[in-house]
């Protein structure tokens, strides 16, 4: 039987998140702040200029100013550096993102950690790595932080269930593993030198698959009433049309499971929600603003400026 009621609705959770900050990015207004968001890309990778083009557009319909940094495929990590510190002492920059893959000639580090950290929206300089490791408050990276929300919509108490996150990348395996064992999570990571990988994926009560490999997880891998959480996105070319698959055998996988996000419309919306969500966060941080109990906008008590 397929129940259309397991299927995790992430665009419009993630619409729910984006009105919310509308009404932040509007709040601010008022102590005449406008959160400005710096995207860098570096060559012109296609999929690139997407992701690129949607968070510009969801920026600008959030009342968050967007400035875009396009740089050749030949930039040096130096260049980039050096726009990054430019970005770093400009105060209409609330946020700064680095659109990845870098080329493989750039220090693809060297460059993130160039970022302040308190303008690290996407959560991955060593600092914010830290802190997010420690258990201290910083910017958390954008696509587990979405993943959370999701599973935390179908069960909001995770403590002490079993979590398996499929893949080990910076970007999404790691900071989310970190994440589910804050949340008190018995966490397992597994990843493309693991044996026996569906044995272990068949324990879990949360499933997240990050690995980018079309239909990965079979119906086998997954247990009966888990909830699966499809990080992938797998671009799939057939007689000149392309379609987006998720790295779960979806299908085959529903009827076994108790929610699931779909490729495309699950996890990817909540990527950009979150990247707003950050960038708001990031620019009361630094203005010394906080978020008070009405969900209204506050002056931080002992604020220090920068
Ligand atoms: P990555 O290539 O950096 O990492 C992939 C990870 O998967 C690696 O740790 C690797 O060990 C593991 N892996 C690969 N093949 C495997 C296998 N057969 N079995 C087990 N593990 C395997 O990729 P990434 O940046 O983490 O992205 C993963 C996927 O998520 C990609 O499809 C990417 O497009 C997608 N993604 C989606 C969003 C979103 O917003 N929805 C955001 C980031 C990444």
């Amino acid at each position: 039987m397929i129940s259309e009621n397991k299927i995790i609705d992430g665009k419009s959770i993630a619409k729910s998140i984006r009105e919310e900050i509308f009404h932040q990015a509007n709040m601010l207004k008022t102590f005449n702040i406008i959160p400005g968001l710096a995207v860098i890309q570096v060559g012109h990778n296609p999929s690139s200029t997407i992701y690129v083009r949607n968070k510009v557009k969801a920026a600008t319909e959030a009342n968050i100013h967007s400035f875009i940094f396009q740089f050749e495929e030949s930039t040096s990590t130096e260049q980039l550096k050096m726009k990054i510190e430019h970005l770093n002492n400009d105060p209409k920059v609330n946020g700064i993102l680095v659109q990845l893959p870098l080329p493989n000639h750039i220090e693809s580090m060297e460059v993130i950690n160039t970022i302040a950290p308190e303008k690290d929206i996407d959560g991955l300089t060593i600092e914010n790595v830290g802190k997010l490791v420690t258990r201290q408050k910083g910017l958390i990276p954008c696509t587990p932080q979405g993943c959370l929300i999701l599973i935390k919509s179908i069960e909001p108490v995770i403590k002490g269930l079993q979590a398996v996150v499929v893949g080990r990348s910076n970007i999404v395996g790691r900071p989310m593993s970190n994440l589910l064992v804050n949340e008190d999570c018995t966490v397992t990571i597994v990843h493309s030198r693991t044996y026996n990988i569906e044995k272990i994926c068949e324990k879990a009560d949360i499933l997240v698959i990050a690995a980018g490999k079309p239909k990965l997880v079979k119906k086998e891998w997954v247990k009966d009433g888990a909830i699966v959480i499809d990080v992938g996105i797998n671009r799939i070319t057939k007689f000149a049309t392309t379609k987006l698959l998720g790295d779960v055998d979806f299908d085959n996988i529903l009827p076994k499971v108790r929610a699931i996000t779909p490729v495309p419309g699950g996890v990817g919306p909540m990527t950009i929600a979150c990247l707003l969500k950050n960038t708001i966060e990031a620019t009361m941080g630094q203005k010394g603003l906080m978020l008070g109990k009405n969900g209204d906008i506050v002056k931080k008590d002992n604020f220090k400026s920068l």
